[in-house]
């Protein structure tokens, strides 16, 4: 599996284009929310992956802030797939706006089709590569993170950034599950975690933000 890590330099979430080059399938997770970082994501489509100009075959959300949200929508009109655990994925079809918190961002809720929700542990197929689902609550109730067994990658959302953790005091935060979620992580064999915002960190550097929480 290839990566290409899409980082934003503002309020967007990070982006991650997943392509299994074998089968020239591609995932995307959280594909933020501004035109500007939409066009980001389309040019690295059509320019730099291996599925020149072509759409990808589903995204993940690893939990719905509408910074890693937002531009769902222009994928879903055009019937790409959107994965998200329950909870969070129902926030988005209810436009639970204080969940989604697109007022605090001073946008308008957006509408979101094609949901599909993924359990805790099931293994999404991307061509031969398999994404493995992990529920890890305590930023929202519903995020999860991402696990690529070949690459030793994880894809972490808001969970745990190089430098600490995600914000709890937001509806449905709750630090006990963050706890819990980071140990559930660090039972995982990662060599990189891959956050949804900053740079990318190393499972050295979820051991020592542990030990500090
Ligand atoms: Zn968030």
């Amino acid at each position: 599996m290839k990566i290409y890590p899409i980082i934003s330099p503002s309020a967007d979430s990070n982006t991650y284009l997943l392509e299994d080059e074998e089968d020239e399938k591609i995932c995307i997770i959280d594909p933020g929310y501004t035109q500007e970082h939409l066009e980001r994501i389309i040019s690295v489509l059509e320019n730099e992956t291996g599925k020149f100009g072509k759409f990808p075959d589903f995204i993940i959300n690893t939990h719905c802030h509408y910074d890693h949200i937002a531009n769902d929508e222009y994928f879903a009109d055009r019937g790409i797939k959107i994965f998200l655990n329950e909870i969070d994925g129902k926030a988005i079809l209810e436009q639970n706006d204080e969940k989604i918190l697109a007022c605090f961002f001073e946008m308008k809720v957006p509408k979101i089709s094609n949901i599909e929700f993924a359990d805790n542990d099931e293994l999404i197929n991307l061509g031969k590569t398999k994404l493995k689902i992990l529920h890890t609550p305590g930023h929202t109730s519903g995020s999860i993170s991402v696990y690529e067994e070949k690459t030793k990658s994880l894809f972490s959302g808001d969970l745990v950034f190089s430098e600490g953790v995600g914000r709890m005091d937001l509806p449905g935060g709750n630090f006990e599950d963050l706890k819990h979620s980071i140990d559930k992580i660090l039972d995982l064999n990662f060599k990189t975690f891959y956050p949804g915002h900053g740079k990318t960190g190393t499972y050295g550097n979820v051991k020592r933000i542990r030990k500090f929480i």
